[in-house]
């Protein structure tokens, strides 16, 4: 028979096997029968489509156990045949002993339904995308686990009211808590200070002589050796009447 071709389904996890086992013994892998597969019944026959929907992977090198899931995951696949066990869609993939005079023993046999659906049917086997999916899902966790729940290796904590470090979480979104709290009182004070006049010498003179009391001002002068009125010539004239009145209140009271 000519024109004759593997099952595209079979290619796909063929090539799946190839990728993810590079180095693997392909010694005892096959698909088309031979003669002895020719005189009676078998999957490696091409059917009346020419298609071809059985392939023998050789055990060494692969993980059987890893291609014997992936094969009883895809729609396609109808039976295999491994260490004299074979294992039937139909049977719900139950694992009864194999006493066909082949005991499987150097490869996996894979068996897809014999129809064009099956046999067309492109979808992955699931052998790489394993390994991408966990890879991916493991990446993926860390990022949720430094998002929401944060850890030691975090950096600095977070200290949201000044009161100490944030309890419980030292998350990314906890940071961004933080510093948008920080900005607001940044914004604050900037605020506040923009609407303070710094050119008002009488305001900034109350306020220096707000922070002095009474006795440690009386004892600065006496040390310095000035009277209230000394200071106060020494001030701008239109500030020495205030600075006078409030030395004078101070040291009164
Ligand atoms: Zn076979």
């Amino acid at each position: 028979m000519s024109g004759y071709y593997l099952a595209p389904a079979l290619e796909v996890l063929r090539d799946e096997i190839n990728r993810r086992w590079p180095g693997r013994d392909r010694g005892s892998d096959g698909w088309i029968g031979d003669a002895a597969h020719q005189a009676g019944r078998s999957d490696h026959n091409p059917n009346d489509r020419g298609s071809v929907d059985a392939i023998d992977v050789d055990k060494d090198g692969v993980d059987v156990s890893a291609v014997i899931a992936a094969v009883e995951r895809h729609p396609s696949a109808h039976y295999w045949i491994y260490q004299r066990q074979i294992a039937d869609r139909d049977d719900g993939w139950r694992r009864r002993p194999y006493t066909g005079s082949n005991p499987h023993d150097h490869h996996l046999h894979v068996s897809i339904r014999q129809s064009k659906e099956a046999e067309q049917d492109r979808r992955p086997w699931g052998l790489l995308e394993d390994e991408m999916s966990t890879k991916a899902e493991n990446e993926i966790h860390q990022v949720y686990v430094g998002l929401f729940n944060g850890g030691s290796s975090m950096g600095r904590s977070v200290d949201p009211d000044g009161a100490g470090a944030a309890k419980g979480s030292n998350s990314i979104v906890a940071k961004l808590d933080y510093l948008l709290s920080r900005l607001d009182g940044v914004a604050a004070g900037v605020t506040t200070l923009a609407g303070r006049d710094w050119t008002d010498e009488p305001a900034i003179v109350a306020g220096v002589l707000a922070g002095l009391g009474p006795d440690r001002l009386a004892q600065a002068l006496t040390a310095a050796g000035l009277t209230p009125e000394a200071i106060a010539a020494a001030v701008p004239p239109d500030m020495a009447r205030q600075v006078v009145d409030e030395l004078t209140a101070r040291l009164a009271s």
